[in-house]
């Protein structure tokens, strides 16, 4: 076989497509995010990000950046094992409690990733208790389903936040089975947001376990950050709430909370936990240092959601149509993976506008869009170039308008 060929034929297909993936170069400017630097060909210059997971700024929060510089020069650069090899660090051992604090479980456990919690966490769940069956939203996030597929249990998809749907499938199966339901709080792409009062009712009902991925939702949601499942009072009908330190906490790592012994099992049993290096101990004291300032701090909750309405607001006042929904999420529909990528090329080349295209797989096909993600951080200036620059290309582009 020709290797180079086949890889490059396989690319010529994306990039057929419209859904080639182009990383933008960014430079991060720590006390000026969301605005960065864009490294290209012709230079670098100055850019606003309006698609950052960095949703709240914690990023360059001082406290945060202060506690890795300290955790840095008191540690050193990494863990230095796994956690079971020399790997543990005090800083570890503190995430969790304040992890399992946050959510008002016994038990967390940290992983190197989101991705790497749902993987490992649902794999060792669905493949290590026996005869288990897994419920699986169908919106779930490609962690999720990597874990729920490897674990080559029974596995049962129901349809996206349909409770109806669940119940049918939880009734048809064999009672004295083990059940897990997996889902997610807030959807990324979509911003809408799961049944958790309703689905915890079912699995009750039929003897399931639940599992939650509140990645979305940790740090934005709650009086504490700890999730819409807080703010609806819900977290303790809830037997696993996975989130990460990677988004609104603007560090890195993922992690799930539960009972000490479902956390001690997970640690024992999970591949995915035991042979990886421990995260760096600056890296877990900047997550602790963020999650800590969560707790306390309402203020970058409460502007993050005036930005919002705020850009919701002059989006509508133009015209230009988005989905509505219950979370922090503005997705900006263009349907059309070529000209959704168009409009990005030249919000990034003409108005200094970062908003990456949002392309299948991550999306079904039709429903390619422009995710914006305000934070508190975004001006009042910010907001009105991003929607005169998406209102002159919704015209050019001859895109439909939202009837006001
Ligand atoms: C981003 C994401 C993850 C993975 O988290 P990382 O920390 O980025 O690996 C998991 N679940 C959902 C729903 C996500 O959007």
């Amino acid at each position: 076989m020709n290797y180079e060929a086949f890889f490059k034929s396989e690319l010529d297909v994306l990039r057929h497509e419209g859904r080639y993936r182009v990383f933008a170069d960014l430079e991060r400017k720590a006390g000026a995010f969301p605005h960065a630097t864009q490294h290209a060909e012709g230079g670098s210059r100055d850019i606003t990000v309006w698609c950052s997971n960095d949703y709240l700024g914690m990023g360059q929060n001082p406290k945060v950046i202060a506690a890795m510089h300290e955790a840095l020069d008191r540690c050193g650069a990494g863990a230095g094992g796994t956690r079971n090899i020399s790997g543990t660090n005090h800083y570890h051992v503190e995430l969790e409690r304040e992890l399992a604090d946050l959510h008002g479980k016994e038990g967390a456990l940290l992983f190197t990733s989101g991705y790497v919690s749902n993987w490992a966490a649902l794999g060792t769940l669905a493949s290590c208790i026996p005869d288990c069956i897994v419920f699986s939203d169908a919106g779930n996030h490609a962690s999720m389903i990597e874990g729920i597929r490897h674990s080559r249990a029974e596995r049962h998809i129901f349809k996206h936040n349909d409770v109806a749907d669940l119940e049918r499938l939880l009734k048809a199966a064999d009672p004295s089975r083990p059940k897990l339901i997996a889902f997610e709080s807030v959807y990324s792409m979509d911003g809408d947001i799961g049944p958790i009062r309703d689905i915890c009712d079912v699995a009750d009902k039929y003897g399931a376990m639940t599992y939650l991925d509140e990645v979305h939702a940790v740090g934005m949601y709650g009086p504490r950050g700890g999730g819409i499942a807080e703010r609806e009072g819900l977290m303790d009908r809830v037997t696993v709430i996975e989130g990460t330190l990677g988004k609104a906490f603007g560090v890195v790592g993922g992690y799930i909370t539960g009972s000490a012994a479902l956390c001690d099992f997970v640690r024992s049993f999970a591949s995915g936990f035991i042979f990886t290096t421990a995260l760096p101990p600056a890296v877990a004291a900047g997550a602790a240092a963020s999650i800590r300032h969560l707790k306390a701090s309402e203020i970058e909750r409460l502007r993050h959601r005036d930005r919002v309405a705020k850009l919701r607001r002059k989006l509508d006042a133009a015209g230009v149509p988005y989905v509505k929904n219950d979370s922090h999420i503005v997705p900006v529909m263009v349907g059309d993976a070529r000209k959704c990528k168009w409009i990005s090329d030249i919000l990034l080349e003409s108005y200094g506008i970062y908003i990456q295209p949002i392309n299948y797989p991550t999306v079904p096909r039709g429903t390619e869009r422009l995710r914006i993600t305000p934070t508190p951080l975004h001006s009042e200036a910010d907001i009105d170039r991003l929607v005169s620059a998406l209102s002159e290309l919704w015209s050019q582009c001859a895109l439909s308008r939202a009837v006001a």
